[in-house]
């Protein structure tokens, strides 16, 4: 569907990326500096169980997708909002303005995911799709690839010059907050 984003005043960004990239640390920030919501999707499916139980095999909830989206909807048509999760593809194409696809060198994901207690198995899956760019394949199969941009998420540093691409991004948007 043709991204129909008239009627908001405010854009909606999407960070996306494989676990361990630094999301939610960038959509925190950048919700600090712009007052925009940010829209933790994993919290969310837990706080509102938009779940269809525990994956053993996975180690996470099965979200119910339709229940995210139902749940969402009025919040994406206000605008202003960062959603903040590691898969694309089942949101509505028309929600988003921008689409991010935060990006991190093995060796330094490997340390962040082992940092987290990660298992053997879902280390390994989630390298693999870092490796294989499985999100930003993701993304630009989901929506326009002129919305979508891949951003190095390796230091301290990549975080500042993110948040402060996108805040500038924000502003520059015809239907940026007033600064
Ligand atoms: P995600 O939400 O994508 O799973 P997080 O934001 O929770 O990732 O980050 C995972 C861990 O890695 C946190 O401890 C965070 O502080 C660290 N981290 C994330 N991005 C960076 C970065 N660009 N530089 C340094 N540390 C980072
Ligand atoms: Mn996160």
């Amino acid at each position: 569907a043709a991204n129909d984003n008239t009627k908001r005043k405010k854009p909606n960004i999407l960070i996306t990326g494989t676990p361990g990239t630094g999301k939610t640390t960038t959509s925190s920030a950048l919700a600090d500096a712009t007052q925009f919501r940010h829209i933790n999707i994993g919290d969310l499916v837990k706080e509102k169980n938009l779940h269809d139980g525990w994956d053993d095999d996975l180690d996470c909830y099965v979200i119910n997708e339709d229940l995210v989206c139902d749940e969402l909807e009025d919040l994406m048509e206000g605008g202003g909002n960062i959603v903040d999760y590691h898969g694309c593809d089942f949101f509505p194409e028309r929600w988003f303005d921008l689409v991010i696809v935060l990006q991190t060198e093995n060796s330094v994901l490997y340390d962040r995911l082992h940092n987290r207690g990660y298992s053997e198995t879902k280390l390994k899956n989630n390298i693999e799709c870092e490796i294989f760019q499985v999100l930003l394949e993701e993304a630009k199969e989901s929506y326009s690839e002129n919305i979508v941009m891949a951003l190095k998420s390796d230091t301290i540093d990549d975080i500042t010059r993110n948040v402060a691409t996108l805040t500038d991004w924000i502003r520059a948007c015809a239907k940026g907050v007033p600064t």
